[in-house]
Formats: structure tokens, sequence, C-alpha cells
């Protein structure tokens, strides 16, 4: 079977010896000495100033929403997977949903202020596919409106815009390090912020809101485990070679598809780019479903990386209607991508998309 992703995993040696770690030191939770030296190294790979490694990337968003003090509307993009949308309303937050860019698939900043109410207080954007979103635009707009903006970067890790890591940007960015991430700890995520106030309100969120016998804050339990930090302490070292791997995936697909009748997202201007993922756009809803099944019934997975338009999310009351993210929606489908997909898993998979796409 060939699944849209298959989790890189380090040598099990590798990971045993770093686990002897927390044996000999028989700790293995509660900010030990392998989360620690993660963040560390997390810090100087992105070159940023504060990072909190947590348990998961939903639970660092509704970290995000709760720091910044957001309990009214929030405006969100209607493309990225369901976890930010439902972290706006686990908050007890209001989502307004506005329509993305046709290009690049993140919110499209010439929309957001037709959106801000008196009751706005924070844009929530998401960097899809590892896409950077307008992030210029997007601070010059809160600026003016006075709003907090907060990144679901769970698609970003490596990314570069303006020299900067894409996780330095807006008040809050958030980081997703699930197994189906580019750089994973199994289970994990983080959140970044530049502000050391700021940082150290977030520290006591993870950890109950208490220090020892200390209590400051409300709190909740974010915290992730030295087996987690153990993984991603595998994995760091790694992120340039699958970066590279993958890119060199991408060009292949890129070389094999017919674009005839398919199209991609595009790339904005980034220092560097990350190649998350492979999406492609079919004509109709109809080709999709059709291509999907071919591909189904030879062993191989797409995904359908992200349907529905969240603003069509069952539980979702009074969305306005994004008309280009319901269209995108219904058309795209993530293929394959990860390590060791071969150049034949590729010549299969494009040669069965490119057969049905003209038939
Ligand atoms: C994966 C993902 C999340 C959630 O991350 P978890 O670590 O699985 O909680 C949030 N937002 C986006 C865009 C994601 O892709």
């Amino acid at each position: 079977m060939i699944n849209v992703t298959k989790t890189y995993l380090p040598p099990f040696e590798e990971y045993t010896t770093m686990l002897k770690r927390a044996w000999d030191n028989v700790w293995i939770t509660n900010n030990g000495e392998l989360v620690k030296e993660l963040e560390q190294k997390l810090k100087e790979y992105l070159g940023l100033q504060h990072l909190l490694f947590c348990n998961n990337g939903t639970i660092v968003l509704q970290m995000a929403l709760k720091a910044l003090n957001i309990t009214g509307e929030v405006i969100t993009t209607p493309f990225s997977y369901v976890a930010t949308t439902n972290a706006i309303l686990w908050e007890g937050c209001t989502p307004v949903f506005v329509d993305i860019d046709q290009n690049t698939f993140c919110i499209d900043p010439s929309k957001i202020e037709a959106a801000i109410t008196p009751n706005t207080q924070a844009i929530m954007a998401t960097h899809v596919y590892g896409l950077a979103c307008d992030v210029v635009a997007i601070e010059q707009i809160a600026l003016k409106h006075n709003l907090k903006v907060i990144y679901d970067a769970a698609h970003a890790f490596g990314c570069v815009v303006n020299g900067k890591s894409l996780l330095s940007y807006g008040d809050i960015s958030t980081c997703s390090f699930h197994a189906t991430k580019l750089f994973h700890s199994g289970e994990g995520g983080c959140i970044v912020v530049n502000d050391d106030d700021l940082a150290h309100r977030l520290l006591l969120y993870r950890q109950f809101g208490h220090i020892g016998d200390d209590y400051f804050s409300l709190g909740i339990n974010g915290k992730n485990s030295e087996f987690h930090a153990a993984m991603g302490l595998c994995m760091i070292g790694k992120v340039d070679d699958i970066i590279e791997n993958r890119k060199e995936r991408v060009k292949w697909y890129n070389e094999k598809l017919d674009f005839s009748n398919v199209t991609r997202p595009e790339i904005p201007k980034m220092d560097k780019y990350n190649y998350a993922y492979y999406p492609i756009v079919l004509e109709t809803e109809d080709m999709l479903l059709k291509v999907r099944q071919a591909l189904q019934e030879q062993g191989i997975i797409p995904r359908r990386y992200f349907f529905p338009s969240l603003n069509k999310l069952p539980f979702v009351a009074n969305a306005a209607a994004c008309p280009i993210s319901e269209n995108i929606a219904q058309r795209v489908l993530a293929l394959p991508l990860y390590y060791d997909l071969s150049v034949d898993d590729i010549e299969k998979i494009t040669g069965i998309i490119n057969s049905e796409v003209n038939d």
C-alpha cells in the first residue's frame, strides 16, 4: 500500500540510546532533560527566542487564544485542518471565515478588513501546506485595527520568509509535531512567541498555572514527555535531509504529471520552502472521485486535504460563504509524499492520474 504519508522513523537503536538517558535519570516527564535539550536545539535550528515544546499542535492553538485573552470573533481561514476551527470554538470564541487566495490557498488579506467588526479580536491564519501567508499585509491590518495575530504553522516547520523562520511571525505561532508532520516527535507541538512576558504566561499555562507550591494563573496540561522529546531529538538532525528528499520527490511529480487538466497552488516568495505536501487540484469533484477511485484500486491512498471547507462544518453556525475555498476543497487531493517513496511509485501514481484525467 502507498499511503498519503508514512512516518519517518530513526533507527531503533538511536531511539533507545536516547531513551536510556531518561531511564538513567528516572525522569520521564515534567520538563525533563530531554525536553529542555529538544527546546534548545529547536530554537537554534529555527533561530527563535522562545519556544515551548507541548503535547500536540491543537492544545497550543487553545493556549494561544487564552494567553492573548481572545473571547470574541476570530478571523480565520476556511482552508486548513479542522483543528484550527476547533480550537477557536473550543475556547468559546466565534470563527469568522474569510476566503482564501486563489493561488496560495492561504487567507486573502484583501478580504480581511470587510470582515472586521467591533467584536473582532484576532486573526488566526494557517500557512497551509507550508505556503506562507502574506505575513506583511496581515501584520499591517492587525496593527491598524489593534488585532492579535496567531499563525497555525503546523505545516511550516523549516520554512523561511524574509530571512526568518515562518514560525517567528505573528504574536504567536504554533506548530504540530504529530507523526505525520515533516518534523515529528510522535505526538507533540510547540508554541513560539517573541515577547518575554507572554512566554512566561505560556510556560505557566503548560503546567497547570503553578511553579512548585506557588499558584499564579489558570493553566492546563500542555506538557510533553521524555519519550516524545527523545523522538524529536533523534529527528532534528535529519530535517534538512528530509526536506531535500521531499524536494526531489516534488520535482519528480512535477516532471511526470500532465498539467493540462491539473493545477497546483503557487509557492509564494519564500527564502526556503519545506515541500511538506503535494496537493493537486482536479477540474471537478467528479474527476477527483474518479482519480481517487482509480488510485485506491491500485492500493494508493491519497487524502482529501482539506475537505470540507471549514465554513461548511456541520457544527459551525452562520458562517459566511467562501466560494474559492469551497470550490478548491471539493477538487483538491494530497498525493503520497514521504521519504522512501520511490521514483517507480511516483511513475505509477502519475501514470494513473494522467490516464484518468485525459480519459
Ligand atoms: C496537524 C494539524 C494540527 C493539529 O496538530 P496535532 O498535533 O495533531 O494536534 C493543527 N493544524 C493544522 C493545520 C494541522 O495540519
